[in-house]
């Protein structure tokens, strides 16, 4: 068995704590308009033409996005910077793409990180069939979780997808208590809608928030118990709108829906990020 990668980057500290190695897996089911890793969605090697300006010269050199390796090979990659992941608390990132659109692969790596005691996140879209996130959830120490736009005919639109496995499979992880990051992409008119952010907050209180035997909720205090046990606050993370991929679209012949688009700055996120804190939710910017 072998898995398509396109890249692995070291020494991250953006995907998860500590430092992390960050393993880029290539292909997803989605194509969210916003997107800014264009190379990672389809699910094969892909050959560009690089354009570079060296000495004043115009270089221009094709270059293949994707390759195929091993289980075994990527964990040895992995290992060479385990000394700094124990140093830091930091450890694999598996990115994309969306890492479970390669299940068994994803799998049999996550397998072996934990034979060697290498901590793991699987930062993901959600979009998998609810079986596979029991088969990884265990092997998992960390989700990073997209939740992007609530109303299902909005996200098809968007992302070309239903959200509604999305929602289910969230809603799974959080009450069987993993370890779970949210990350909200603030896209201005998409997702950064007073309607997607009314019904972002609606869906994390009623759905993920639930009342159990107890009856208790407490939010002020970022704890939530559910049939008694306390389990893990609800953490949430704004990823602001860039355009830093334009020049990959380009590359990749792939028409950008949101050319032109100004970026978000961080101070633009203060405002609804002061509106997610006062529900009670721990609330990032970034990352
Ligand atoms: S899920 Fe991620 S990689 Fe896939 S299209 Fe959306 S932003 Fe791009």
């Amino acid at each position: 068995m072998e898995g398509l990668i396109f890249d692995i980057r070291r020494f991250s500290v953006h995907d998860g704590p500590g430092i992390r190695t960050t393993v880029f897996m290539k292909g997803c089911p989605l194509t969210c308009q916003w997107c800014h890793n264009p190379e990672s969605r389809l699910g094969e090697p892909e050959v560009t033409v690089k354009r570079q300006v060296l000495e004043g010269r115009n270089i221009s050199k094709p270059e293949t996005t994707g390759y195929w390796i091993k289980p075994s090979d990527l964990i040895h990659e992995i290992s060479r910077d385990r000394i700094y992941f124990e140093e830091s608390g930091g450890g694999v990132t598996f990115s994309g793409g969306e890492p479970l659109f390669q299940p068994d692969f994803l799998s049999a790596v996550l397998e072996m990180c934990k034979q060697k005691g290498i901590e793991t996140a699987v930062d993901t879209s959600g979009y998998a069939d609810l079986e596979l996130f029991h088969r990884i959830a265990p092997l998992t120490d960390l989700f990073l979780y997209d939740l992007k736009i609530l109303d299902h005919e909005d996200h098809l639109h968007f992302t070309g997808v239903s959200n509604e496995c999305i929602k289910q499979n969230l809603k799974y992880l959080i009450h069987s208590g993993k370890n779970v990051l949210l990350r909200f992409p603030v896209v201005p008119g998409i997702s950064n809608t007073r309607k997607n952010i009314e019904e972002l907050k609606a869906f994390i209180l009623n759905e993920l928030l639930y009342k159990g035997k107890t009856g208790h909720i407490s939010l002020k205090d970022h704890r939530i118990f559910s049939e008694g046990t306390m389990i893990k606050p609800i953490r949430l993370s704004l990823l602001p709108y860039h355009s830093m991929a334009r020049e990959k679209y380009h590359r990749f012949h792939m028409t950008n829906p949101l050319k032109g688009l100004p970026d978000l700055q961080t101070r633009d996120m203060d405002s609804l990020k002061q509106e997610l804190e006062s529900m009670g939710l721990s609330v990032t910017i970034g990352g």
